[in-house]
């Protein structure tokens, strides 16, 4: 089968973890704060802190901006669940903003409407959540000017995006948001196995949530001689990252450069070869370059369906799948009041997605067999 993502390990990254594990620490020790100072450097940030996972950066992020009963969060239905639950775990209310046709990311008009209707009722979100979907940048500079206008915070889950370029900066450079976030599961740009990293600008953000990533507890001027000493301050978490996944984590960072290449150009593979077939592209808007985590095309031709496409290519080997269904219509929103028709961009969207294979060490020919297969059942 041909995945549509996949890690590429190498026996550097192998070779790395193995020095961790024949060295003194092998839960959060001195790799750690070197994969954070790297991550950071690379996107242009000043602070990063390394989690557990990405869902658990989103939960401090959440944290560290106040987040709580009584609050909201609003986000994009077309994501992974993490980027909503986040709020859900704070106790605070979720709320969703269609996205554009064109990007699938969030709508910056969509998103002003509602909180002009908001503000009118008195119901302003906390905390705006962009997705950078399939590693393509939001319109942050229109997003952070009406974060400006209505008084929000902006946490950018990057998740996605590790990579991507905009306006000449790197996502993750938080030049337009408080925090960003990234994830390291396997599928991502790179790799920890499980991973995450909360980066940010503000140096009191940074602080709060490191101090909740470790159970709350700080060590923080205790005098050498009361080195047994230390103080829970608040209900905080383990969501440590361990310095065997930060080993790897460096490594792979090395090979960033490479990946993204390689993603750009199986991605402009698939724009030249599938350009004739009736399926709507992934759109590549000005002034930022996507990250290539996902290629998601539609499908166009109303006489085939979607689930007959996607079930004659898994028949074929080619492991084709849907990012995402649209958050608002898991059960779980649902039983919070959500449902059909609320989103339509994103539901039409979603009904006719598919996401192709794209991973760095796939190869040419394993690219050509999915557009033959694509050729063969769409012409
Ligand atoms: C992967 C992902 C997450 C969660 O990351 P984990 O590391 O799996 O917890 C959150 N948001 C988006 C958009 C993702 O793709």
């Amino acid at each position: 089968m041909i995945p549509y993502g996949r890690q590429s390990i190498t026996e550097e990254d192998i070779a790395a973890v193995v020095e961790v594990l024949r060295s003194d620490w092998i839960t959060q020790g001195p790799v750690i704060p070197r994969f954070e100072r790297a991550v950071a450097d690379y996107c242009g940030a000043q602070h990063a802190l390394a989690v557990s996972h990405g869902t658990a950066a989103l939960h401090l992020a959440c944290l560290a901006l106040g987040l709580g009963p009584g609050d909201s969060l609003w986000t994009s239905p077309i994501t992974f669940v993490a980027s909503a639950n986040c709020a859900r775990y704070c106790g605070a209310a979720v709320d969703f903003v269609d996205i554009d046709p064109q990007t699938y990311n969030i709508s910056v008009s969509a998103l002003r409407d509602k909180l002009e209707a908001a503000k009118s009722a008195g119901r302003l979100p906390k905390i705006v959540v962009p997705v950078h979907f399939a590693g393509q940048p939001c319109d942050m500079a229109e997003i952070a000017g009406l974060a400006r206008e209505f008084g929000f915070f902006v946490l950018g889950d990057a998740c996605h995006a590790l990579g991507a370029e905009y306006q000449g900066g790197r996502v993750g450079n938080c030049e337009y948001a408080d925090i960003s976030v990234f994830s390291f599961h396997p599928v991502k740009s790179i790799t920890t196995g499980e991973g995450g990293m909360l980066l940010t600008n503000d140096p009191v953000l940074h602080r709060r949530a490191a101090l909740l990533r470790s159970h709350g507890i700080s060590r923080e001027g205790i005098p050498a001689e009361q080195g047994w000493y230390y103080e829970q301050h608040e209900l905080g978490f383990n969501y440590r990252l361990t310095d065997l996944q930060a080993a790897l984590g460096l490594s792979q960072l090395s090979r960033l450069e490479e990946f993204i290449a390689r993603r750009r150009e199986l991605a402009a593979r698939y724009d030249a070869q599938l350009a004739g077939l009736p399926l709507q592209l992934p759109y590549q808007a000005s002034g930022r370059t996507s990250a290539r985590h996902l290629y998601p095309v539609q499908l166009k031709n109303a006489g085939t369906t979607r689930n007959w496409v996607y079930q004659a290519l898994r028949g074929e080997g080619i492991g084709v799948n849907v990012h995402y269904i649209p958050v608002h219509t898991q059960p779980y929103y649902r039983q919070l009041g959500f449902h059909e028709g609320q989103f339509p961009v994103a539901e039409a969207y979603a009904r006719q997605a598919l996401s192709l294979p794209l991973y760095p060490g796939m190869t040419d020919e394993q690219q050509e067999q999915v557009v033959g297969c694509l050729q063969r059942l769409l012409s």
